[in-house]
């Protein structure tokens, strides 16, 4: 059965590219009732940094998208950690080791930077591969008892053999089949000076190790599938399938968005305190700043992928139903602020009794009687001028308390003496107006004269600022009595 992974290295705040990879493996493993598991990839440990761990099962959580398994939530398979399975990734190496696939290598970063220049000057490029790695200092031209002594004296790396000549033929589910020649690949070091295992090596044995069935990754990782593929084989596996995902890219062309360089807008959780961790400026991530996570995964499914319908508003379960890695976009996307705020103002609908709540409690702290009715009316007044739960107070506040104050400059604008016995005016026939509803008083106003001004003056008395819904509606939500009070208010 389907088993994929999502792999994280705990580097930082997971930005939308690492969580979109996250939300596809999700996606995949519940259409076809696989398992979708989280390993953590700590083999670069001077990058580690502190809390990514806990952001990274946050954001999975608020997004809905939980493993079924690793790190945070157990398995046949743990542990999960690649800080913590350093003694598994030994014996392959010990297993590469003997059967000649992998040899030691006792080059100083100072050989490697001399043979790198030699070639520079020879007009070629330096590349550790078959052809220059007898030029240089490696177990391969030694005998047992040079070897021996040298890994006594020295420190060493542990290369991967690749062996020229061979067309390697793969094959890549968004991609198609890839073929690639291994004339053009390197030694790859599987083992570090330090004796960690680097990304290659700890990836493939952990894939094969925890049966991982597909593996759906950044598309940076492309160019490693060769070697991931020959490694596979030179340790009797095989391959796991494949999808290398779309980038998500930064806008201003400087290539994917990484946690080195995300933006503010990258982040779906909670104040990012590490990113300026000198000046302790906190980012607030989609989550704090009202996005619902609905709307988010819905969002971020679609940057990259087709479903094939004519359709943008999905429920994670009806994302799982449509989704295929075969509508998976083949080139790098950009993401786009104002589709965020679409889908969650398409979201809002779904919300009303969240933006009731919010907003009783606002009228609450301010200890304004009103209906439950008069509230609900004013939520539908007023929805689609926000995107946000948060934003509903500013954009109906005038429904339920009179302006503390006016617009200077609309002020200034249109209100003088001429005006104000046009309000004056405007006063008595509201105040003999019999039944005052919005369409009556829209036939009132409808012919009078400088009615563009009057209409103005009107906004400024009620609202105070140059904001709101129709006026008339809102003369018939407030009634005669408050109207006429906030038009004498403002005359004097
Ligand atoms: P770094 O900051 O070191 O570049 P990262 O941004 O690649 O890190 P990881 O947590 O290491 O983040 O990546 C997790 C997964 O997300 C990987 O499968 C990776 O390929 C994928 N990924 C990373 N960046 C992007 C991106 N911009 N678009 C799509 N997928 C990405
Ligand atoms: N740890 C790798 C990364 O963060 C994982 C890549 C993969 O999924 O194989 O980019």
């Amino acid at each position: 059965s389907v088993r994929v992974r999502f792999a994280p290295s705990p580097t930082g705040p997971l930005h939308l590219g690492g969580i979109r990879t996250a939300l596809y493996n999700y996606l995949f493993a519940k259409k076809h009732g696989g398992r979708f598991i989280l390993r953590i990839e700590d083999t670069d440990r001077k990058r580690f940094v502190e809390n990514s761990e806990s952001y990274i099962l946050e954001t999975l959580k608020w997004c809905h998208i939980e493993p079924d398994e690793g790190v945070g939530y157990g398995g046949a398979y743990y542990p999960y950690y690649q800080s913590k399975r350093i003694n598994i990734y030994r014996m392959y190496i010990n297993k590469l080791l003997k059967k000649g696939d992998a040899y030691y290598a006792f080059d100083t970063d100072q050989d490697l930077d001399k043979k790198r220049k030699e070639y520079h000057h020879r007009g070629l490029t330096f590349s550790y591969n078959s052809r220059i790695r007898m030029e240089l200092n490696n177990s391969l031209t030694l005998t047992k008892e040079q070897l021996h002594d040298k890994l006594q004296s020295c420190s060493y790396v542990v290369r991967f053999k690749i062996e020229p000549g061979e067309t390697l033929k793969m094959h890549d589910i968004i991609r198609g089949n890839i073929i690639v020649e291994t004339d053009h690949l390197d030694d790859k070091i599987l083992l570090k000076s330090d004796g960690g295992a680097t990304y290659h090596l700890a990836n493939t044995i952990d894939d094969s190790l925890m049966k991982i069935t597909h593996v759906i990754r950044g598309e940076e990782w492309l160019p490693s599938m060769s070697l991931h593929v020959l490694l596979y084989r030179s340790l009797g596996w095989t391959p796991p399938h494949f999808a290398h995902l779309p980038l998500i890219l930064r806008n201003d062309g400087k290539g994917k968005i990484s946690k080195r360089n995300a933006d503010s807008f990258n982040f779906p959780i909670y104040p990012i305190q590490w990113k300026i961790p000198k000046t302790k400026i906190i980012i607030p991530g989609y989550r704090e700043l009202g996005y619902f996570s609905e709307a988010f995964v819905n969002m971020l499914a679609l940057l990259g992928w087709n479903p094939g319908v004519e359709r943008e508003i999905f429920s994670l379960q009806e994302l799982i139903n449509f989704f295929s890695l075969e509508r998976i976009k083949k080139s790098g996307v950009y993401f786009d602020i104002k589709k965020v705020n679409w889908f969650n103002k398409k979201y809002l609908n779904k919300k009303k009794e969240k933006i009731f709540a919010f907003l009783f409690e606002e009228i609450k702290t301010r200890s304004i009687l009103c209906k439950k009715d008069y509230l609900w009316k004013v939520i539908h007044l007023t929805m689609d001028r926000i995107h946000f739960i948060h934003e509903i107070w500013e954009h109906s506040f005038y429904f339920f308390i009179s302006p503390n104050s006016y617009e200077v400059n609309f002020f200034n604008k249109i209100c003088h003496e001429n005006t104000i016995s046009q309000l004056e005016n405007a006063k008595i026939l509201l105040y003999n107006i019999n039944q005052f509803t919005s369409f009556n008083l829209r036939c009132l106003f409808q012919k009078t004269k400088n009615k563009n001004q009057t209409m103005q003056l009107f906004r400024l008395a009620l609202v105070g600022v140059l904001k709101g819904i129709d006026i008339f509606i809102i003369f018939e939500m407030i009634g005669k009595k408050e109207s006429i009070r906030r038009i004498e208010k403002l005359i004097n």
